[in-house]
């Protein structure tokens, strides 16, 4: 299966169901509860994605100042401005790519706080412009142990949302489509999980860069069969290719892991970087973000509670150490890379001393200075010298 004819698919379904009244479609955040609005019949948009897309093509040079004039400043999520900025000028990468003249109108916004505060700014916008319900999910955070009170606290809060989605749905929830669409993200997940451990075979036959193209579906389709059925059948491809000693960087000769967001429109330079020097980046903080393996279609609501709370971005630091010291060890790694994204310090750990507690456990990193999708914020020279120095000396 082709990833970009999935995606294609997915949003050529996406602009027929919001241009059809009998539909109804959610935005959600990246890592929210996804497999409420599937079995409530919503079909899912990301905003995240579209600023991912967004960073990829470099529209967002053009959209972030008109984001900047509205009054959102250059120093929050560039995902945002990227966002808001293509949306307030009428522009997205979604027409060229998808044939969609915009993205598809919200009937409800529904965001989770569990990654930052920054989701609940970007959709409050929305809800003010369309006059749309906004809905949020706002959990404990930053958490060093994942209690009975917290799951117990955010699977209310799943109550309370279901309920107010089904006045906007016109219809109850069904506990199997419930349960149905969360043992459908559990096979994916799963399989998500599955295709990213193929990296630690040595030659690593995918990349931290190919992660980034391949978790389209993972993050945009979960709850869905064909999510299913895309990683499954490229699990059997990146099998094949650990079968035959096939490699992602030709002469794998170092083994990197990324810590950080992607800086979106670089990814191709930075492939080849890497490549250059014979070092693959063969895991990531970022692409492993959408491993749940808490979901149980068995306990729906209290398990994806679990699963949501669980996610690295909403841990202490200890927790983050320990998660990749136990990944470095799991990939071989050789090196750490913190990418300290300008406007994502939610999702960069290299400001509170974490590089150096791991230098002191014996793994040597590099801090590098960039941004997801605001690229003033990241020097091409600059990486490169410090990045070659870096792999210099492992
Ligand atoms: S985690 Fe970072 S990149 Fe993601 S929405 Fe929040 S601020 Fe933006």
């Amino acid at each position: 299966m082709d990833v970009k004819q999935v995606m294609r698919d997915y949003f050529t379904d996406l602009g027929a169901a919001a241009a059809d009244p009998a539909r109804k479609v959610a935005w959600c955040t990246s890592v929210g509860p996804a497999e409420i609005l599937r079995a409530l019949g919503f079909e899912v948009y990301f905003p995240e994605n579209h600023g991912a897309l967004l960073g990829a093509t470099r529209a967002s040079a053009d959209t972030i100042p008109v984001a900047n004039a509205a009054g959102y400043s250059p120093e929050i999520c560039s995902y945002l401005t990227s966002d808001i900025g293509a949306c307030i000028k009428g522009s997205t990468p979604l027409t060229r790519s998808y044939g969609l003249a915009e993205a598809p109108r919200p009937d409800v916004l529904v965001y989770c706080t569990n990654q930052c505060k920054d989701v609940m700014h970007w959709f409050a916008w929305y809800a003010r412009r369309w006059q749309v319900p906004l809905l949020g999910i706002h959990p404990p955070t930053h958490l060093p142990e994942v209690t009975a009170e917290h799951i117990a606290d955010v699977a209310a809060q799943y109550r309370r949302l279901i309920g107010q989605l089904e006045a906007i749905a016109g219809r109850r929830l069904d506990p199997q489509a419930l349960e149905q669409a969360l043992a459908r993200s559990r096979q994916a997940t799963d399989l998500w999980a599955q295709v990213l451990h193929t990296a630690r075979a040595r030659p690593a036959p995918l990349s931290f860069f190919d992660g980034t193209i391949h978790m389209g579906p993972i993050v945009v389709l979960r709850g869905t069969e064909v999510a299913i059925d895309y990683y499954r059948a490229l699990l059997a491809d990146l099998r094949a290719k650990v079968e035959a000693g096939a490699g992602a960087v030709p002469g794998e000769r170092l083994r990197i892991y990324w810590e950080g967001m992607p800086v979106w429109g670089r990814l191709r330079h930075l492939s080849e970087l890497f490549a250059r020097n014979r070092a693959a980046v063969v895991a990531s903080t970022y692409c492993n973000s959408w491993i749940f393996a808490d979901f149980d279609p068995a306990d729906p609501l209290p398990s994806m509670a679990r699963a949501y709370l669980s996610i690295f971005i909403n841990r202490d630091d200890d927790w983050k150490q320990r998660y990749i010291e136990r990944l470095v060890e799991e990939f071989a790694i050789d090196g750490v890379l913190f990418h300290a994204a300008r406007t994502c310090p939610n999702n960069s750990n290299s400001s509170y001393g974490l590089p150096r507690r791991l230098s002191a456990r014996g793994i040597p990193s590099i801090v590098v200075d960039g941004d997801l999708c605001d690229l003033r914020c990241f020097s091409d020279e600059q990486s490169t010298t410090l990045i070659e120095a870096f792999l210099e000396t492992l």
